[in-house]
């Protein structure tokens, strides 16, 4: 369904299909082990997800969990809705939305007492190919719980995107608890330590055009 509907929108830069299904599907499933302790109804929120990577292919293996693929583009949210159905998945929803929407806070409460229902909510992050970790951390950390797990999955530049997001991740009472090398790239884990100040996430664009603590003349 992927390598169809890229003939139509723009997915994937990755259009032979053996090569997908390393780079991609085998990809997503490396956050596996890494999500193996989490228990059953534990939530997942994968953002930007576009064509549904990482969070398809983990969907499919973790049915117990509960996944929220969140895309800012409605087109990608209509293909993925698609993807839903014709694998028949329960566990799974999609999202068309901008992840700063979801994080903020307004202070509302619902009629159950909550406020935000995507705020602090969610075990565990994901996202793959959305940003450099400075931005995105902004974009997913306000998600999870305290003591949630962000999982980003990046390549060679991992640690040099993480020195560069060290002040980000101090705003953002988060730690890096740890890189794991995997044989199609790396996992950066980021663990929530408090509550995310109310002021993150920024407007809209925001954490792309500025990302918290880098420098103007350090930002690309
Ligand atoms: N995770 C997929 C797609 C990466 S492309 C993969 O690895 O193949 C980045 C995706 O993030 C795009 O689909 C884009 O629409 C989405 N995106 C970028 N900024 C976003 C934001 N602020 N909120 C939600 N989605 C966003």
């Amino acid at each position: 369904m992927l390598m169809h509907a890229n003939t139509r929108m723009n997915l994937t830069a990755i259009r032979d299909e053996t090569e997908a299904w390393d780079k991609h599907i085998f990809d997503a499933l490396t956050l596996v082990p890494v999500m193996a302790e989490l228990e059953a109804d534990a939530s997942v929120i994968d953002i930007g997800s576009g064509g549904g990577l990482p969070g398809i292919p983990l969907s499919i293996v973790m049915p117990k969990i509960w996944f929220t693929l969140v895309d800012a583009t409605k087109k990608k949210i209509e293909y993925l809705d698609q993807v839903i159905d014709a694998i028949g998945l329960k566990n799974v929803r999609a999202i068309n939305a901008r992840a700063e929407q979801l994080g903020i806070d307004r202070g509302e409460r619902t009629p159950d007492g909550r406020q935000g229902a995507h705020r602090e909510h969610y075990d565990v992050a994901i996202a793959r190919g959305v940003g450099q970790i400075a931005m995105l951390s902004e974009l997913t950390v306000p998600l999870v719980k305290i003591g949630g797990l962000v999982l980003m999955t990046k390549g060679q530049r991992a640690e040099e995107e993480l020195a560069t997001a060290k002040a980000a991740l101090h705003m953002l009472h988060t730690n890096h608890a740890g890189t794991i090398e995997t044989p199609t790239g790396r996992i950066v884990v980021l663990e929530k330590q408090r509550k995310t100040p109310r002021d993150y996430p920024r407007r809209d664009g925001e954490p792309k055009r500025s990302p918290l603590g880098v420098k103007k003349e350090a930002k690309k």
